[in-house]
């Protein structure tokens, strides 16, 4: 069997992105993925937080606004996509919102990335993030999960049109890292 990075060479693949809902494991699969490959992890909140210079997403949307947010989504998104094959989680408006879709749409119209829907259910969400709320500014005002689910069923439709491919992400992370590698494998 030819090992993943090989066959990120052979189709000149420059990335895995996953998209999803606020909750559905981008981060901690990611990791989990890029650990498996053998290649690096970018975490896009982390790297547009740098960008912003605030200590937290919170901060930014309160000291700078959302749209400056999302600018710093899309440099930096651009500015991974760059680099040497990578794992990038995105953060759950990536691939929803201007300008950072902007950004990923070109990447995905050269055929050189694969962004992976992480599906996840609701009820699947709430649980998670009630475990651990994280540093998620509200969109809304409303209670802050139940903003999410809402949020997560409003962006379905988007996720789906802009992946490539769609992982059900409700078990382990380990069971969802290996079905991607499958799909990356194919
Ligand atoms: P995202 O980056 O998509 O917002 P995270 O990876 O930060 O999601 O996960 C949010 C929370 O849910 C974290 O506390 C994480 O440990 C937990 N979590 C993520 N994936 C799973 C999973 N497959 N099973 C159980 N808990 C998970
Ligand atoms: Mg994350």
């Amino acid at each position: 069997m030819q090992t993943p990075l090989a066959i990120f060479d052979d189709r000149n693949l420059a990335a895995v992105v996953l998209i999803g809902a606020r909750g559905s494991g981008k981060t901690t699969v990611g990791r989990v993925l890029a650990d498996e490959i053998g290649i690096g992890f970018i975490d896009l909140d982390e790297r547009a937080l740098a960008l912003r210079g605030e200590a937290s997403v919170c901060d930014v949307f309160e000291h700078q606004g959302e749209y400056a947010w999302r600018q710093a989504e899309a440099a930096a998104l651009a500015a991974a996509l760059d680099e040497p094959p990578s794992v990038i989680a995105t953060g759950g408006g990536v691939a929803c919102i201007d300008p950072p879709r902007a950004v990923l749409r070109a990447a995905a119209a050269k055929g050189t990335i694969e962004i992976i829907w992480l599906r996840c259910d609701g009820q699947t969400l709430k649980s998670r993030l009630e475990t651990d709320p994280g540093d998620r500014p509200s969109l809304t005002g409303q209670d802050p999960i139940e903003e999410a689910i809402e949020v997560a069923a409003s962006r379905a439709q988007a996720y789906e049109s802009v992946a490539t491919h769609i992982i059900d992400a409700t078990g382990p992370p380990t069971a969802t890292a290996t079905a991607i590698m499958e799909w990356i494998r194919r």
